[in-house]
């Protein structure tokens, strides 16, 4: 039986962030678009985007600032981020109805703090503007003959399309659908693909007083590494989240790769200061003053009265076995007196390698900037391809950068898609 053929202007795979912007952009621009998704739902890794909150870009105002986040990739970026920057991006949102606002270190999030919020605007405004979505349609096979992609096929047709935007994602997060399809074709067309490796992600401890109190944040708190028992330069100051494996937290997040580089030289201990601000002598006096306060307490019920919040099951944790917290004040001894000091300025744990790619925020890997002309997103290698998000090789630390990596090559890729159509 003949296989059913589908044409369209400009063929979009996947339905992710920048997939869906460029299809916006190319249908926008006059073009008939089909948008093919594997999964029953778009979006899936964008709704849960900053804990479900969504950081959705960065509004640092000075180009050369903001642009200096994608390390190699800065100069590439700013033909780009010049013709669809990050008001543009917000303006855009503004339109389809998501109002933002900006938080600390200038992240950029819907007002109604709701990822999915941002996903159901995209997919409606696709819909307003007539793009066709294919779901349930996973893309099996690129064809391609003389540099240039002739048609994709998926379990139930074969679509032909003027120009393609390969939108397929990277491979961080394999349960959203972002499966890493993408850089296979990519390699198989003549691109030059760096292999990904988990970039912005958690680290993974050893010890249980962490991973028992999952769900844990210390704010505020700072941590050293020390490899072989040597500190190393690596510091990371910010919130910390405690999880079921190790720890996160946005800090821990963007040191990870320095962190990769410490556990290939030896045995990377972390030492934990819950209190940065103040010096042990002072935490010292004041559990001597709150024992004096409460001579029949327990230790256990004065810990919360030092530990900044949550922080005291944590301390509980790490001090069993090596000290009584059943003890009563008057009784405590001037080593338990340390010992708790010790915990609260130098918690030490072992961080025993970085999480995989199923927890990775972002992948590094990707196609080199250097095979796309990133004035359109065009590929320099197959002349009907044009190439978004997560599937370029640019390094970016977490704080809404990614999202914009997203939206700027997304839109312009669809735009010029769009303006660009071979004839089928
Ligand atoms: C937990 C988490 C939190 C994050 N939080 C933030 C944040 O707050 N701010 C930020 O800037 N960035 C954040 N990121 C990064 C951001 O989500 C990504 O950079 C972004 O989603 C990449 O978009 P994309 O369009 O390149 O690909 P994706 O969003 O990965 O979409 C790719 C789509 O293609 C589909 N697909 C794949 N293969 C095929 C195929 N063969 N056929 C058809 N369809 C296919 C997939 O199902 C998927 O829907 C976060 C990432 C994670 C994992």
């Amino acid at each position: 039986m003949p296989r059913h053929q589908i044409k369209a202007d400009v063929l979009i795979i996947g339905g992710g962030a920048s997939g869906m912007m460029a299809a916006v952009a190319a249908s926008r621009a006059g073009a008939k678009v089909i948008l093919l998704e594997k999964n029953r739902q778009l979006g899936n890794k964008l709704r849960i985007t900053g804990g479900g909150r969504c950081n959705i870009s960065n509004a640092e105002p000075n180009q050369r600032e903001l642009l200096s986040n994608y390390g190699n990739a800065k100069k590439a970026l700013y033909s780009p981020y010049s013709r669809f920057g990050v008001q543009d991006s917000l303006l855009f949102f503004k339109e389809i109805g998501i109002d933002t606002k900006t938080e600390a270190k200038q992240r950029v999030f819907p007002v109604s703090e709701r990822a999915s919020d941002v996903a159901n605007a995209l997919v409606s405004a696709m819909e307003r503007s007539g793009v066709v979505v294919h779901k349930n349609s996973s893309v099996d096979q690129v064809k391609t003959s003389n540099s240039k992609i002739d048609f994709v096929s998926t379990h139930g047709a074969d679509y032909s399309a003027g120009n393609y935007i390969l939108a397929t994602g990277g491979t961080s997060r394999p349960d959203t659908g972002s499966t890493g399809d993408g850089f296979a074709w990519l390699k198989t067309m003549g691109h030059s693909v760096n292999a990904p490796t988990p970039d912005i992600t958690p680290l993974a401890v050893e010890e249980s007083f962490i991973t028992k109190n999952a769900g844990t944040k210390i704010t505020r708190a700072s941590i050293s590494f020390f490899v072989d028992g040597q500190k190393s330069k690596v510091v990371v100051s910010g919130d910390i989240l405690l999880t079921h494996f190790g720890i996160s937290g946005p800090a821990v997040l963007n040191t990870a790769r320095n962190i990769g580089g410490l556990l290939k030289q030896g045995r990377v201990v972390a030492s934990l200061d819950s209190a940065p601000g103040t010096d042990t002598s002072e935490i010292d006096a004041t559990l001597i003053k709150l024992f004096e306060q409460n001579p029949k307490k327990q230790l256990n019920s004065i810990l919360p009265l030092v530990a900044p919040s949550g922080f005291a099951s944590v301390l509980r944790h790490s001090l069993a076995g090596k000290v009584d917290c059943d003890v009563k004040t008057s009784e405590v001894s001037k080593f338990t007196r340390q010992t708790v000091v010790d915990h609260l300025k130098e918690l030490k744990f072992t961080i025993t390698g970085l999480m995989g790619l199923e927890k990775a925020v972002v992948a590094d890997g990707g196609v080199d900037l250097a095979e796309i002309d990133t004035k359109t997103m065009r590929s320099k290698v197959v002349s009907n391809l044009y190439v978004t998000g997560d599937l370029l090789h640019i390094n970016r630390p977490s704080g809404g950068f990614s999202l914009q990596l997203c939206w700027t090559t997304g839109h312009l890729a669809g735009l010029n898609a769009a303006k660009n159509i071979a004839v089928v």
